[in-house]
């Protein structure tokens, strides 16, 4: 906590004050046009251990996987190991100009083909495309792959997608992107896919489903084969969403359970930092049915030689030049640091650790699905009358956890989505169920606690969705 009020540097600021050195000027001086110069703008004079100061102490105020345990469900935080980092900024790739030529870059070519490469191999798929700079955007790339195949075959009345009801609301988003119609379906007791319910809603208006699996209840899908058959023989397609893939790489492809197209985001399993909504990769991977119309272009190879090439029935370019370059780097470094073997224990340890962890947490608080989960698992945050999964969450924030994703998935009331990861250790899995089995007794015994967290941080309840509408984001004195 800051007893002492920090000023803000707008307040530190006096007239003439300067952090930088400027070289001399070199060219005739030319006064700065009124329409340019701003004096409103009241930019601060300061120097440069004040301006220091100042960003490192608002770095403090970010919560960050480095500096402590951030459960949230469904994102994936896991420890990104710094080897990446030194990988993804050696100069060559740093400052390779996307405009240079294939001729020139013939390494980042040849670092994106074995990338495609490895990627197809982990998913079971024949070809991946890795411009799409996000999960969404992936979804949308392989819904409009879904749409070009189905029209190719002569049935352009195929609008519509099925979305179970406990999927990524990026799914019935990105569906209605593309000019299709979301169908949702409902979910079995067990958390799978309803399968009379989908059998109902199969007929030739079906242009394909969206499926996760595991789902985001952190279940595996028991029946995906059946589903993969039931959807084909009645002319759709299947889309997977692999935003997840830490249960399943290494141990199932996703490619060989019926699925024909997916996207895998590089920024949550294979280990790029996000969370701050900075550059990603949901790379977009299909089977023969629909690999032709992946985006493009992709990297072909032919005798030692990299080269752009444009799959036969690509839908198109999805993100200019080459994607998010960097977060490649970093996942081709991330895959081959871990290995095959390693990448398998990467998957199993995910699992034992979201376990582990289930097992200990539900000892003191309800879950949807009792039972062996995959990489997360759900529980419900009412732990005691009046109190709710919000106020957990925040209470969270002053035993110094990040909190899990709540309210998510929309299916289970109260819910706290509980992601571990595999790169946490026992210790802080024990010291975050310990944590949440004291919050449940505070929660009976002093819900104010709770009701008025968080206690530490410089602001506490805030009003989320005008912080999200209308943020503030510069300085009004
Ligand atoms: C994160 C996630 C997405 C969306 O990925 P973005 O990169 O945030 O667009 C889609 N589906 C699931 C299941 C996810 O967890």
């Amino acid at each position: 906590m800051n007893l002492i009020p920090e000023p803000l540097v707008y307040e530190l600021s006096s007239p003439g004050r300067v952090g930088v050195a400027m070289p001399d000027c070199d060219v005739p001086g030319t006064p700065i046009p009124a329409v340019f110069a701003r004096p409103e703008l009241k930019l601060p004079e300061i120097d440069e251990l004040t301006a220091v100061r100042h960003f490192t102490r608002l770095s403090q105020k970010n919560f960050s996987i480095d500096t402590q345990f951030y459960p949230l469900g469904s994102c994936t935080m896991k420890y990104n190991p710094k080897v990446n980092e030194a990988a993804a900024s050696f100069p060559g790739w740093l400052h390779t100009h996307p405009l240079v030529g294939d001729g020139y870059s013939q390494g980042a070519l040849e670092l994106m083909w074995k990338l495609q490469r490895v990627l197809a191999e982990i998913g079971g798929f024949q070809a991946v495309s890795l411009q799409p700079a996000a999960g969404a955007h992936g979804e949308l790339s392989g819904v409009f792959m879904i749409r070009a195949c189905q029209i190719a075959r002569g049935q352009s009345g195929r609008t519509r997608i099925l979305i179970p009801d406990s999927a990524h609301g990026t799914n019935p988003a990105s569906c209605a992107m593309a000019g299709m119609e979301a169908v949702t379906i409902p979910s079995a007791p067990d958390g799978g896919v309803d399968l009379d319910a989908l059998k109902a809603v199969l007929d030739d208006s079906v242009a394909g489903i969206m499926l996760t699996n595991p789902n985001t209840l952190g279940l595996f899908e028991r029946n995906i084969e059946k589903i993969a058959a039931m959807v084909h023989e009645a002319g759709g397609l299947v889309y997977g969403d692999g935003a997840n893939l830490n249960a399943l790489a290494g141990i199932l492809k996703p490619g060989s359970v019926g699925i024909d197209v997916m996207h895998y985001n590089l920024h949550k399993t294979f280990s790029t930092p996000h969370g701050g909504g900075g550059p990603g990769v949901g790379i977009v991977a299909a089977g023969s049915t629909l690999k032709d119309y992946l985006p493009g272009p992709i990297v072909a190879e032919k005798d030692g030689t990299y080269s752009f090439v444009r799959p036969s029935a690509s839908i198109g370019r999805m993100k200019l030049f080459n994607g998010n370059f960097g977060v490649l780097v970093r996942a081709y470094t991330y895959i081959r640091m871990l290995g095959a073997e390693g990448l398998r224990r990467m998957a199993e340890n995910a699992v034992l650790n979201a376990n582990y962890l289930r097992v200990l947490v539900e000892k003191t608080w309800k879950l949807k699905y009792p039972r062996i989960c995959m990489h997360e698992f759900v529980a419900m945050g009412d732990v005691a009358p009046g109190v709710r999964t919000l106020d957990v969450a925040k209470r969270l924030i002053d035993c110094g956890f990040h909190p899990p994703t709540i309210y998510f998935p929309l299916i289970v009331p109260e819910a706290l989505m509980i992601e571990p990861t595999e790169t946490e250790s026992k210790e802080t899995l024990d010291a975050f169920a310990a944590t949440l089995a004291t919050i449940a007794r505070e929660a009976v015994e002093h819900p104010e606690l709770l009701a008025q967290a968080p206690h530490v941080t410089p602001i506490g309840r805030l009003d989320e969705v005008a912080a999200a509408r209308c943020p503030v984001l510069c300085y009004r004195g």
